[in-house]
């Protein structure tokens, strides 16, 4: 998969003193995959929305790597089908092959052919890719302002509406957004979802792992996604290219 793509319009926008007291209709926490693509169906239909996020850009390295035909279908919705951007997402219609230490098959997960709405039921894509592609829509929507480089650390909320308070990552400032509604899509570590209450399960898995790409030096790509289970090295290897 070719990993590169066009530079994003540049996004970013600086608060000043004068602008430190926001108003918008949503106010989005976080601004990766999630955050992007809610903003994107959002200020598509017109709604006011300012997106923060403490990072002043996006993190560079693949995470995600794989989804399925209901995440192609949403992006369909946002004008990025997977074969309008096969730069980027390609369809995988294959098996997903555990085996042992010394190579036996363990298990075939088949995770080839069509879902519902006619999208593969896999494909494999670049994050990185994928969130600039995100970026591009977004610089053409007026009604979405993304504010890099604020922490958000606190909500408070009335009958009316919430109150987002933000920090500078980068400086001494503080501002605050008030909006309707505010959304936490700030990732696995989510403040917005502890401020809510809300309970999370944590069955504490955590291990390091080295991730890397390598390609063969003949140039033959093996396509098979494979999770080889040996006891002292275990690996996963997913086709990205
Ligand atoms: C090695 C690795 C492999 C992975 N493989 C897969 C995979 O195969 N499939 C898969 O679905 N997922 C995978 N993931 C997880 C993948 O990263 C997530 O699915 C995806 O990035 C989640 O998107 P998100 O928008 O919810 O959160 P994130 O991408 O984490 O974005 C959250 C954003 O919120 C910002 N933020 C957080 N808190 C605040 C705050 N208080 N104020 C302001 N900003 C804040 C962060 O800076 C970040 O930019 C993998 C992750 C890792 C690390």
């Amino acid at each position: 998969m070719h990993c590169g793509g066009r530079e994003p319009r540049p996004s970013m926008i600086r608060m000043d003193d004068d602008r430190a007291n926001l108003t918008a209709e949503v106010a989005i926490v976080g601004f990766g995959p999630v955050g992007k693509l809610l903003a994107v169906q959002l200020g598509q239909r017109g709604h006011d929305v300012v997106v923060v996020d403490r990072q002043l850009s996006a993190y560079p390295l693949p995470r995600a790597v794989t989804h399925c035909s209901d995440f192609a279908r949403i992006l369909q919705s946002v004008g990025l089908a997977p074969d309008e951007i096969p730069d980027i997402t390609q369809p995988y219609d294959d098996l997903y092959v555990w085996r042992n230490a010394a190579r036996e098959t363990l298990l075939a997960v088949d995770w080839s052919g069509q879902g519902e709405s006619g999208w593969h039921n896999t494909y494999f894509f670049h994050q990185p890719s994928l969130e600039r592609r995100l970026d591009e829509v977004i610089g053409g929507l007026e009604s979405v302002r993304v504010l890099r480089g604020w922490d958000a650390v606190g909500v408070s909320q009335s009958a009316s509406n919430a109150v987002l308070s933000l920090v500078s990552t980068q400086a001494a400032g503080k501002a605050r957004v008030s909006a309707r509604w505010v959304v936490g899509a700030d990732g696995g570590n989510s403040s917005v979802r502890r401020w809510a209450g809300i309970d999370w399960h944590d069955e504490g898995y955590f291990y390091d792992w080295l991730v890397y790409g390598a390609a063969r030096a003949d140039g033959a790509l093996d396509l098979v996604a494979g999770f080889c289970a040996g006891l002292r090295s275990p690996a996963a290897a997913v086709p990205t290219s």
